[in-house]
């Protein structure tokens, strides 16, 4: 039962946590009036998208992000009421129910524009629109050639009782890395597309381009809101920026499993599929029943710190789909004993930075990947 499989494997969501990094993003941006918008997507990083967004609200967020209009809808399901914004939409989107249910969905091409205005047509009432300029991700978002464009059909389906313009905002590719020329070039790119709209007419509630790195580093970035994801979870955006704790943040996710295997094996034993590892020595193996299916990833297999008993060791050889092994040499310890694969530090146990690490990849993969498989306990 559920009950099994929380002893089996589970990441502890702290919420608490959650409430106080919210609050200290909160003060972060408190200077210049700009409110917190907690991006919630891909099922908060893998925190749970419900309650993740209800503690993120109770701590004084203003606003939810999401990339799909799903997973805004599914908020909305859940009887959250607050302003959502919603950015990744692909044609033929739910736009009439985002209409319905008050969402604010991102426009950021001519497509989109006419979708979205020919539901509030069907609907009989008008959207709210945000406006998503590219001023130099190269991803989404209107480019500069094309934004007169956009910005001009967009206050006609304004004038027509389609849209209402709600926001402007825009996105950055380099802002965890201080200094990079983008930093400059995108921000004054956002300053002449946001007065180019709103010398058009555009009276945006809400203008934004900050995310975790952004809002922790660049405070000229944080206009009306700043859109904060892996600062939320207490992650650092980047190591090169500084610690979790450097910025005031606390790690919300805590991963750990219980040894489901302890047993003595000879010198020359080869471990996992592959044998990358083989005993050199007679030693003590432990097993933790957690694998690349749960998000613990294959690239780490050899290198994956894990706290058991009271020290870290690393994963022999291959993490497989639901399972892996750590050689304790000389130490032993029970069936049933907590392996951590990650948490806060503070009792000794490795971080979600340290797997990104020993992956080859950054910690919001690691906690976004953790699997459907593994319950989510909250705290
Ligand atoms: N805004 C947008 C449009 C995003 O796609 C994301 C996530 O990638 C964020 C904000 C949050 O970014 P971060 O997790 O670095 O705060």
């Amino acid at each position: 039962d559920l009950a099994h499989e929380r002893v089996r494997a589970r990441a502890e969501i702290d919420l608490g946590a959650l409430r106080a990094n919210v609050r200290t993003l909160r003060a972060r941006v408190a200077a210049g009036n700009a409110q917190v918008m907690a991006v919630v997507k891909a099922d908060a990083y893998g925190h749970g998208a419900v309650p993740c967004a209800r503690a993120a609200l109770e701590a004084g967020a203003a606003w939810l992000g999401t990339a799909t209009p799903y997973e805004a809808l599914a908020l909305r399901a859940a009887g959250i009421e607050a302003p959502i914004l919603c950015w990744l939409w692909t044609p033929g989107g739910p736009w009439r129910a985002g209409i319905e249910a008050g969402l604010d969905m991102t426009v950021s091409g001519r497509w989109a524009l006419d979708e979205v205005a020919e539901a509030a047509r069907a609907a009989g009432r008008p959207a709210r629109i945000q406006l998503k300029a590219d001023t130099g991700l190269g991803r989404n978002g209107c480019l500069a050639g094309d934004w007169p464009h956009l910005v001009g059909e967009a206050l006609k389906a304004q004038d027509q009782g389609l849209v209402r313009v709600t926001g402007v905002w825009s996105h950055f590719a380099c802002a965890d890395e201080p200094g990079h020329p983008s930093i400059a070039a995108q921000l004054a790119a956002f300053q002449d597309m946001l007065e180019y709209a709103e010398k058009a007419g555009v009276e945006p509630e809400v203008r934004h381009m900050a995310n975790s790195p952004a809002t922790l580093t660049l405070p000229e970035t944080h206009f009306d809101l700043v859109r904060t994801g892996v600062a939320t979870y207490g992650i650092s955006p980047s190591p090169e920026l500084g610690t979790p704790a450097d910025f005031g943040l606390r790690p919300v996710m805590r991963l750990s499993a219980s040894v489901a295997g302890v047993k003595r094996a000879p010198a020359g034993l080869g471990v996992s599929y592959g044998h990358h590892y083989v005993t050199d020595r007679e030693t003590t193996l432990a097993l933790v029943p957690l694998g690349y299916a749960d998000g613990v990833p294959r690239h780490a297999s050899g290198r994956g710190p894990v706290l058991v008993g009271d020290k870290v060791r690393t994963v022999a050889g291959r993490v497989a789909m639901d399972q892996f092994v750590v050689d304790l040499g000389g130490d032993v310890v029970e069936p049933g004993e907590r392996a951590v694969l990650f948490g806060p530090g503070d009792d000794g146990e490795p971080t979600a930075e340290d797997w990104a690490r020993a992956a080859g990849t950054i910690a919001y993969e690691i906690v976004t990947r953790i699997g459907a498989r593994v319950p989510r306990v909250y705290l």
